[in-house]
């Protein structure tokens, strides 16, 4: 718990905003500010229309620190690269509901991998789609911008949605955690 009784919050920075060249030292740098994830947007160019990284960068994540890698997979049929995902070292593995047609059972295969399971939708899918999801995901991505690209403005119209969440949440009895994911600064 956090000031004045609130949820305490968790800040991850995602990898596409670094310089690869030096990317450890940039994971590094932003462990030093205060940020507490490491978050990889892997990109398929078919569920969205960009192309940026697999497993081999999530292992070099893994090599240059012990902050917990929050991996976000915009793919299509991202149960084939789980297992890739989870060897590479994943500590969360956040898939899309759009691209998930039995949910329930890819969180579950998540979980059978030792890693935390996540679920995440666009701006356009309503929050009923997560119900399948809700009893075994231990964290809830809500997208803020339509995924493919970074620097994108943050939707200002996905907030009722993130409170609706979170009260379904709530109501469940759910310990997941709710994290939101594009154009926040
Ligand atoms: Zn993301």
């Amino acid at each position: 718990m956090g000031i004045n009784g609130m949820e305490s919050y968790i800040i991850a920075a995602s990898i596409l905003s670094a310089d690869f060249t030096r990317l450890g030292e940039q994971i590094a740098e932003a462990e030093t500010a205060g940020v507490d994830w490491v978050h990889v947007d892997v990109m398929d160019w078919h569920f969205v229309p960009n192309l940026t990284m697999g497993p081999f960068i999530v292992e070099a994540c893994r090599r240059a620190t012990n902050m917990p890698l929050n991996v976000h997979l915009m793919v299509d049929q991202p149960e084939t690269m789980l297992e890739a995902f989870a060897r590479a070292g994943a500590s969360h593995i956040i898939v899309h509901v759009e691209t998930c047609p039995q949910i329930d059972s890819t969180l579950k295969k998540i979980k059978a991998l030792g890693c935390q399971a996540g679920v995440t939708l666009n701006p356009a899918t309503p929050a009923s789609t997560l119900e399948p999801a809700y009893p075994l995901a231990d964290l809830v991505l809500v997208m803020t911008v339509h995924p493919g690209y970074s620097g994108q403005e943050f939707e200002p119209e996905v907030i009722p949605k993130i409170a609706r969440i979170r009260r379904r949440l709530h109501e469940l009895g759910s310990g997941a955690r709710l994290e939101v994911d594009g154009g926040i600064s």
